[in-house]
């Protein structure tokens, strides 16, 4: 890719080339990075983005990788890795996050400050951009909930201040996730309300420890599929008698059936044989067809379809082109 030659003479030592993506996800997995770059501002972000648009270079931005499914073969183009941080307390109980920022420190702090809302992200893995996309939620509350506006980079590389409502949210989903045109957020803004510190430590403290006796720890993206509606994932996996099948190095929990874990050395497409296999027996014994929470991205070569296409359950980094 010429123009790709040319984005990684322009990025020089700022980009690493071949980059194993597997050390940026949770689940452990993931082929090269053709470059990736990790950026620590959002004026970063939109930097590098721009010059990958620049040069007409796809390009993926990540946050903490705990949602996503890598290819074995990698991904194309730029990688940018979204470690942008900075977090303000406003005294009306709004507070501004980077995209990069952790939902879960985010929520701790809030609490110790005073500012209730954001209980329910105790614990929770990933970022703001993250959890802003995939509208993240747990014990009775989301992103959709709490969030005032969001920073969204546009494909034209003008940026927006954009309400919640223009970001179409739904269960674990919005008008971002998995879509075409490479937005990307840049900060979000949530609205808290005065709550009492007391009452607040104790329900972080609650939410801390039932996501450590319901969850499994390891090497994981989380819950594999959405819950269909009036039933949960989880419980059709365990019917079906799945609880530690295992595919290659990848093996449904015994603790929670809903979640993939890595157990030694997994690869992307044992995973992924593995989550056709759950879908494909609950199929069979249920007649209940799961769809992923999970996102796939990079490149899946032929059985995902040609370069560039896109299901509604994979991506290709968004293209530079738009
Ligand atoms: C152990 C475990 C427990 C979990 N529990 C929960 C849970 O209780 N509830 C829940 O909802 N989820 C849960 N998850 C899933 C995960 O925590 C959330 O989906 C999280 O919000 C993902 O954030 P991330 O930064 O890791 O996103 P990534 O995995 O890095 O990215 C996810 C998607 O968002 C896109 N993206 C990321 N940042 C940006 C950005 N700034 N702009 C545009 N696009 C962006 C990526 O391109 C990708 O398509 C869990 C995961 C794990 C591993």
């Amino acid at each position: 890719m010429g123009g790709l030659a040319d984005l990684a003479r322009a990025l020089g030592g700022r980009a690493r080339r071949n980059e194993p993506l597997a050390a940026y996800t949770s689940m452990r997995v993931g082929g090269p990075a053709d470059l990736l770059v990790v950026c620590r501002t959002a004026e970063e972000v939109v930097r590098m983005v721009g010059m990958a648009r620049a040069h007409q270079v796809p390009f993926l931005v990540l946050g903490s990788g705990t949602n996503v499914l890598v290819a074995d073969a990698g991904v194309r183009g730029l990688v940018v890795i979204n470690r942008a941080g900075r977090v303000r307390f406003g005294e009306d109980g709004t507070v501004w996050a980077e995209a990069g920022a952790s939902m879960a420190a985010l929520a701790r702090d809030a609490a110790r400050r005073g500012w209730a809302g954001l209980e329910w992200a105790a614990g929770l893995p990933g970022t703001v951009g993250g959890a802003v996309v995939g509208n993240a939620g747990a014990f009775g509350g989301d992103v959709a909930s709490v969030l005032r506006t969001a920073t969204v980079l546009e494909p034209d590389g003008t940026v927006e201040e954009r309400p919640a409502e223009w970001f179409e949210f739904r269960y674990r989903g919005s008008r971002l996730k998995g879509a075409e045109g490479g937005r990307v957020v840049l900060a979000a803004t949530f609205g808290l309300r005065p709550g009492d510190p007391e009452a607040m430590a104790a329900r972080v403290a609650e939410v801390l420890r039932e996501r450590r006796a319901r969850q499994p720890s390891g090497a994981t993206m989380g819950s594999t599929f959405k819950n269909p509606p009036g039933d949960y994932a989880g419980r059709l996996i365990e019917a079906a008698g799945l609880k530690g099948y295992r595919i290659g190095g990848a093996m449904v929990s015994e603790q929670h059936a809903n979640f993939i874990l890595n157990v030694g050395d997994a690869t992307a497409a044992e995973v992924w044989a593995l989550i056709q296999h759950v879908r494909a027996e609950v199929e069979r014994r249920f007649g209940v067809r799961l769809e992923l929470e999970v996102e796939r991205v990079g490149e899946w070569g032929e059985e995902a379809g040609k370069k560039g296409s896109k299901g509604a359950e994979e991506r290709w980094g968004s293209c530079g082109s738009v």
